[in-house]
Order: structure tokens, then C-alpha cells, then sequence
């Protein structure tokens, strides 16, 4: 733990011993501070890093805390980066993680901060806390306080779903529901801080609160540097992109924060390109910066379905966000609650990974500046991913998504069966639930695009699928099978796609069946010409996502 950290003022520099109660400068009155640590921080960093000790505490050098080894703790750090492989072929762009913070104990990364921001009060000997929060802050705290034995009050407003109030209440947390937005409610949560004399976290106004943001930075070099795994690669080493969707702004700050002392630290070679991306209903920083604004205008009536985002007052968050930016190149860019609710669908089905809309939406956001090549192919990009996964079933998965049992095992009779006859049915149920009566062959050598289109279809329904890797085998396949369409690959081994195509034609019973085209190959207009004539549909790979696709599956199925 560094001797002394200092606080400097963001608008008159002054510098000043750092101490938690102590929210203003001196000098000039600004809330506004950023940690600062004594040059002697890389070799302790160094040092505890090679102790390779667990969670945030091993990044203490670098923390505003007097003891990091006695922090209040609940497993929180130490992510996974998880490659997104199916979403990246369907990209083609190889280079995708979610830096997956739902494996926090809260499932947030706001449990970083909570663990640093309660652990710094402990420290300063308080003994209640107020917050105001879109959700997950809250919750967070509520836990870290618990812990901490800090009396804690949490301002949410009526957005936030009643499954993320319950989890503060069951901390202990004393919960006030304001029937007012966000910013309004931010401004309650202060006032009666003040009257009380208790200790309000301002978010980035709080110096531990942005210090835990750090961490995530931190980890990411760490994890992107044993990605390389070559004898003499750097132990650090910056992604080309950090995305987050943004609400307050402090995760983006206090990334960047991160990225910069590892920078100043000799440690990493350049700084990640910043990737902010909000809510269409919700989005002063995203239109604030199209619009070169120097400041923020503000959205008085947020309009948007995922509460999580819903701060339409940045205030001074977004001066600094537009600062990285301007600095080390990034974009703003906003999506819709739809694109958000696709995208966080997509993730669960195509990734195993269940995330709440919030984060979602920065997924929503990559896709798009992939698709406008903002993000190119080469590009390193991690996506901050976070998650309670309340329910969201009528945005995401529609009306009917089960079936019962009952209507499986008795499709047309009523009342009991002996338990004889129930026996004797239960295997025609068992058939019954396993429907399959569309099948789909697909003709394609690459295995890893096999087994991203078996994916995508049988995440959509119950086919059928035959799979064969290469021309000929698929041409045995189709004549057994006589699936209801094919999906075809044109650069194979032996009979390529174009081979197939003619063996079809040739074959009056194989005619008939409809084919989709999906190839790493850029086509000639003659190309194209050819199989326009034959094929329903031709989708090049990396220009296509899951839904496209089985739009046009469907199509051809009718
Ligand atoms: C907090 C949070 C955000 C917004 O982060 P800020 O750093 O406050 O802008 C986005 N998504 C999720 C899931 C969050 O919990
Ligand atoms: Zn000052």
C-alpha cells in the first residue's frame, strides 16, 4: 500500500493528501479528483502481481485504500474473458471477448466498486451510507455493507424491477422507492445525506468508487497477455477497443483511468480505442457528441425499457468520456431497446451467455460498428458484460416457450389413466416431444461453421439436421435423406458447391428441394448469375446474423 495517495483537482490541479470525507478541493471548491500514486507503485505492482494474489487486493499499490490486505471482500474480480466464437464467425471478426463480470457476486461489475468503496469507508470508521442507483449500485452496496456492518439507505426509482429491489431489501438495505427519474432521485439521495450528516458515494465524484474501475483494465491486459502464450510476449498487453453501454459514465472514466497508468507505467505500448454506447430513448452523451458539444445537453424524460441506462443527466462524466475519446479514438453510438433485447437473445443462445439488457445493449453497439467498419477485423475488442438476468421473457422470447407435459402425454383424451396404461404411453409421449419432421442438410467442410449453423437452427427449432463435410458425402446424404432443404457450402474438397449444385439439377427426385447458399467466397456477377437461377438465397459469411438466416430457412420451408 503506497505511503501517501493524493487527490488532484480536476479543475485547478491543486494537490492534496487523499481522505474519503474530504469530497471538495480546498482551493477552488470542485468536486472533481483523480487519485494519484507515487512513482515507487510499479515495483510494488510488480511485486504483488508476481505473489499472484487473488481479487482486487493484488492491485493494492494502485488502490486508495491504507490496508488492501484487510478489504472487505466477496470473491469480486478475477473475471473470465470469454472469446465469442459463434458470434464472431457470424461477424467474421475472430477477436470478440465479453470481459464477463456476471461471474461477480452480485453479478455486476459495481461490485468492484462497492468493494473498494465500502472498504474505504471501514476504513474511515463510518457507519452509514446513502446511494442513489439505477439498480445494480445498489444492490452491490447493499451486500458490501452488509459485510462491512454499514447501515445503508438506497434511493431507486419505480424503473427499476421490483426482482433488483428485493435483492437490496433482503441485504438489509433500507430501500426508499422515489417516484421520480433517476437524476431527481440523485438529488433526494443527497439532500438527505446532507441533513443527516451521512456519507453519500457520488459515483464519480467518489475517488475509490473510480479507482475500483481500474482493476478492469488491469485484468484485461493480464488475460489478453496469456492469450499470446509466445516465449518473450509482453505480461500486459491493451485491447484495440473497450466497450461498455454507459448510464453515469464511471466505468468507461475509470477504465480508461486503468489503461492510462499502465501506459504511464511502462507496462502497456497504446491506449484501447473507447466504445460508449447508450439507449436511442436515453442518449445525452451519444447525441451530445455527434453534435461536438463541449458539454452535455440533457434528456429530461428518458424514454427506454432498460432502466439500467436510464441517467439522463451525465453532467461532467461526459466531458471526460469525450476527452479519452478525443485523446485515443473511440466512438459514441446508440442502439434501441429492440437491438438490445436481439442482441442480448443472440448472446444466450449463440454463447451461453445470459446478461441483462443493459449490457446487452453494448453488444448491440459492437455489432453495428462492425457493420459499419468502425471496428475492423483485426481489431481486439473486449465488451464489458454484466448481468442480472430478471425477467425479460415477453421482450426476448414471445408467448410460447415450453410445452407442457400434460398436452404431450394426453394429446386428445381426458381424465386419468391406471397407471398401467400411463406406463405403457410414456414412451409415445417421449416420441411425441421430439418432433422433428423438417430435417436440413448441411453440406460444409468447416467445422466450426457446421457447428455455428447447427446452432443457429436448432436454437430455433426442432429440424432435423444431417451434416455432411464435403461434396460427395453431402450428395449420399441428400439422395438418403431427402431433407426439405440444403444448406450449401461452395468451396469444398472434391465436388465443390458447384458440383452439388449440377448433381441437383441433373437429379428429377433432388430438384425440387430448396437451397441456401452460405460461402467465405466473394462471387463473381457471372457466379452469381449462375446460381441465382438455382438457389434461394446466397449469404456470405461474416454478412449475416442468426435471425437473417432463419428468416430465409423459414422462407424456404414453406
Ligand atoms: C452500471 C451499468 C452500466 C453503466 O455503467 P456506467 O459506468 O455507470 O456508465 C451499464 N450496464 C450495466 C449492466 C451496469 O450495471
Ligand atoms: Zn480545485
Amino acid at each position: 500500500m503506497p505511503e501517501f495517495i493524493f487527490a488532484v483537482c480536476q479543475d485547478c490541479g491543486h494537490r492534496r493528501p487523499f481522505a474519503v470525507r474530504q469530497v471538495t478541493c480546498p482551493k477552488c471548491g470542485s468536486e472533481f479528483a483523480e487519485a494519484e500514486y507515487p512513482l515507487d507503485a510499479r515495483e510494488g505492482l510488480l511485486a504483488e502481481w508476481r505473489n499472484r494474489d487473488i481479487g482486487l487486493r493484488r492491485f493494492g499499490p494502485l488502490l486508495p485504500l491504507r490496508e488492501p490486505e484487510r478489504m472487505i471482500t466477496l470473491g469480486e474480480g478475477d473475471t473470465p474473458l470469454i472469446p465469442l466464437d459463434h458470434i464472431g464467425q457470424l461477424l467474421g471478426h475472430p477477436k470478440l471477448y465479453a470481459k464477463d463480470e456476471r461471474q461477480s457476486p452480485t453479478a455486476s461489475f459495481k461490485d468492484r466498486q462497492a468493494a473498494l468503496a465500502v472498504s474505504a469507508m471501514k476504513e474511515a470508521g463510518l457507519t452509514e451510507a446513502v446511494v442513489s442507483s439505477t439498480g445494480n449500485v445498489a444492490i452491490a452496496y447493499a451486500a458490501y455493507c452488509a459485510r462491512a456492518g454499514i447501515r445503508l439507505t438506497a434511493f431507486l426509482t419505480p424503473t427499476v424491477p421490483a426482482d433488483k429491489m428485493r435483492e437490496c431489501a433482503l441485504y438489509g438495505a433500507h430501500i426508499i422507492k422515489a417516484t421520480t427519474s433517476y437524476d431527481a432521485s440523485k438529488k433526494l439521495a443527497l439532500r438527505f445525506a446532507e441533513e443527516r450528516g451521512l456519507f453519500y458515494d457520488r459515483g464519480l465524484r467518489s475517488i475509490p468508487s473510480l479507482e475500483s474501475m481500474k482493476t478492469i483494465a488491469f485484468e484485461i491486459a493480464e488475460q489478453l497477455a496469456a492469450l499470446e502464450q509466445r516465449p518473450g510476449a509482453p505480461r500486459y498487453v491493451a485491447p484495440d477497443w473497450y466497450v461498455q453501454s454507459i448510464s453515469g459514465g464511471l466505468g468507461p472514466i475509470g477504465v480508461g483511468k486503468g489503461f492510462r497508468e499502465l501506459h504511464g507505467l511502462g507496462l502497456i505500448d497504446r491506449l484501447p480505442k473507447l466504445a460508449g454506447i447508450q439507449v436511442d430513448g436515453c442518449a445525452p452523451m451519444v447525441s451530445s457528441f455527434a453534435r461536438g458539444l463541449a458539454t452535455a445537453e440533457r434528456v429530461d424524460e428518458p424514454r427506454t425499457r432498460v432502466s439500467t441506462l436510464a441517467t439522463g443527466d451525465p453532467g461532467r462524466a461526459y466531458e471526460r468520456v469525450k476527452a479519452y475519446i478525443d485523446a485515443h479514438g473511440g466512438a459514441m453510438l446508440a442502439v434501441s431497446d429492440e437491438d438490445g433485447f436481439r442482441a442480448m437473445h443472440q448472446l444466450a443462445k449463440l454463447e451461453g451467455l445470459s446478461m441483462e439488457p443493459g449490457a446487452a445493449v453494448a453488444f448491440a453497439g459492437v455489432i453495428k460498428l462492425i457493420r459499419s467498419g468502425v471496428i475492423t477485423p483485426d481489431e481486439t475488442v473486449v465488451i464489458n458484460c454484466t448481468g442480472h438476468t430478471f425477467p425479460v421473457e415477453p421482450e426476448v422470447l414471445g408467448q410460447q416457450w415450453w410445452r407442457d407435459w400434460e398436452t404431450i402425454d394426453t394429446p386428445a383424451q381426458t381424465g386419468s389413466l391406471t397407471p398401467q396404461a400411463e406406463a405403457e404411453g410414456m414412451p409415445a409421449a417421449i416420441s411425441r416431444i421430439d418432433t422433428r419432421v423438417r430435417s436440413i442438410a448441411i453440406l460444409e467442410d468447416n467445422a466450426d461453421s457446421r457447428r455455428l449453423l447447427r446452432r443457429v437452427l436448432q436454437a430455433h427449432s426442432d429440424f432435423a439436421i444431417h451434416e455432411a463435410a464435403d461434396g460427395q458425402a453431402g450428395l449420399r446424404l441428400i439422395r438418403e435423406q431427402r431433407p426439405d432443404l440444403i444448406i450449401l457450402d461452395l468451396m469444398m474438397p472434391g465436388l465443390d458447391g458447384f458440383g452439388v449444385l449440377d448433381a441437383l439439377r441433373a437429379d428429377e427426385g433432388l430438384r425440387g428441394i430448396p437451397v441456401i447458399v452460405v460461402t467465405a467466397r466473394s462471387l463473381s456477377s457471372d457466379e452469381r448469375q449462375r446460381l441465382a437461377s438455382q438457389v434461394g438465397a446466397v449469404w456470405q459469411k461474416g454478412e449475416f446474423l442468426d435471425d437473417d438466416l432463419l428468416v430465409e430457412v423459414e422462407r424456404a420451408l414453406k
